[in-house]
């Protein structure tokens, strides 16, 4: 039986209810009837941005071009930012300012380590910075950055704060208004539980004031005639119509959970995946663990390496992540975000023992299964 199970950090497994409503009829975009999914969608939207005030663009896009729109539209030519970079994502944020000629001030950490934001204090002190990028979950290493702390770093300084949350929105928190967090950027794929295709761009009133400012004349990734459309509640060309009906159905799946035991949800998650895998007497690879994703160094990376991750899909249907980059064959990633509950993590828990027992290279069957049942139980 070919039977699989996702657990990779984007694209998750999605709700059938969601994968249902996504194959309704196309309805027209420009018809009484898209508005009112469309006002409900983006409404819907706000409350998992934790955002009352803030206006919601959504894109034809995964979330690198919801990334690009916000390069695109928050900074101008010779402009100067600072950007987090401490992995695959934050790199995405300096190859993307240096695509659109915006000085990139790196601010550098080892993946798995994490964002100080006094770092980011210094730099905005030293330099004229515009605007900070920043990753709330960088997806390579399954870290979560105190983006709390950093907004009332720039808040202080007057500068923009953009936020890459395609990983971490709607399970690891952030809320904009409150933090003040001037830009948030995601996709669809994750704990959004639907398809990926649907790129956010979620704009503070502060950022509003930017994009008037902004001097560059980008077409499709414009977001002021973006800006113009959502008050006919429309966006400016085709919508993904069907995406988003799948998408609204998520949004009230999470909205009658209620974010707080969304949240909570993947704190328990993540704490069940933790407790498991060091019970095997494995190692988490971040210093700061996100509540989406756990990160996990495969041992003896020189027998096992890539062979850990296709083994475990092949033999028990559990599709894990390997490592990105310099980390290939030496981490490997479970996820946890999104549709998913305590005895999906117990699964896949099982099936990496398993996978360890099968490779030679220890018998620890059970045990990690125990330990984050253990954990759920509050015992
Ligand atoms: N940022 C983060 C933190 C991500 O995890 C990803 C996708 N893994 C992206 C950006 C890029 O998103 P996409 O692949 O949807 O373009």
């Amino acid at each position: 039986m070919d039977k699989k199970q996702l657990f990779t950090p984007g694209p998750t497994e999605v709700p059938q209810e969601t994968l249902l409503e996504s194959a309704k009829p196309v309805i027209h975009h420009r018809k009484q009837v898209f508005k009112e999914l469309f006002r409900e969608t983006t409404e819907n939207l706000k409350y998992v941005f934790a955002s009352e005030k803030s206006d919601v663009h959504i894109l034809s896009s995964t979330g690198t071009g919801a990334m690009e729109a916000a390069v695109l539209n928050f900074t101008s030519p010779g402009d100067s930012a600072a950007v987090i970079v401490s992995g695959k994502f934050g790199e995405r944020w300096r190859d993307l300012c240096k695509s659109f000629d915006v000085n990139a001030e790196i601010i550098e950490y080892e993946w798995g380590d994490y964002c100080k934001p006094d770092d980011v204090r210094k730099v905005i002190k030293e330099k004229n910075i515009k605007a900070v990028f920043a990753t709330l979950v960088e997806t390579s290493t399954g870290t979560v950055n105190p983006i709390r702390e950093l907004a009332e770093v720039t808040s202080q300084a007057g500068v923009l704060l953009v936020v890459d949350a395609v990983s971490g929105l709607g399970c690891d928190r952030l809320e904009m208004d409150k933090w003040d967090v001037d830009v948030v950027v995601s996709g669809s794929q994750k704990a959004l539980m639907t398809p990926p295709g649907l790129g956010f761009v979620c704009v503070n009133s502060k950022a509003k004031d930017a994009l008037q400012e902004n001097k560059r004349k980008n077409y499709y990734w414009n977001l002021k005639k973006s800006q113009k459309s959502l008050g006919k509640m429309q966006t400016p060309y085709t919508s993904p119509v069907n995406l988003i009906k799948g998408l609204n159905n998520s949004l009230k799946m999470i909205i009658s959970e209620g974010m707080e035991a969304v949240w909570g949800r993947h704190q328990k998650l993540s704490g069940g995946a933790q407790a498991g895998i060091e019970e095997m007497g494995l190692e988490i690879f971040s210093k700061s663990p996100a509540a989406g994703l756990t990160a996990v160094k495969i041992p003896s990376p020189d027998k096992i390496g890539e062979s850990f991750t296709k083994h475990c899909e092949k033999k028990y249907g559990v599709v894990l992540a390997g490592g990105q980059a310099h980390l290939k064959g030496k981490i490997f990633r479970i996820a946890h975000m999104g549709y998913y509950d305590e005895m999906d993590v117990v699964k896949s828990l099982a099936a990496i023992e398993a996978t360890l027992n099968d490779l030679g290279e220890r018998n620890v069957l059970g045990c990690g299964v125990k330990a984050a049942l253990e954990k759920f139980s509050g015992r």
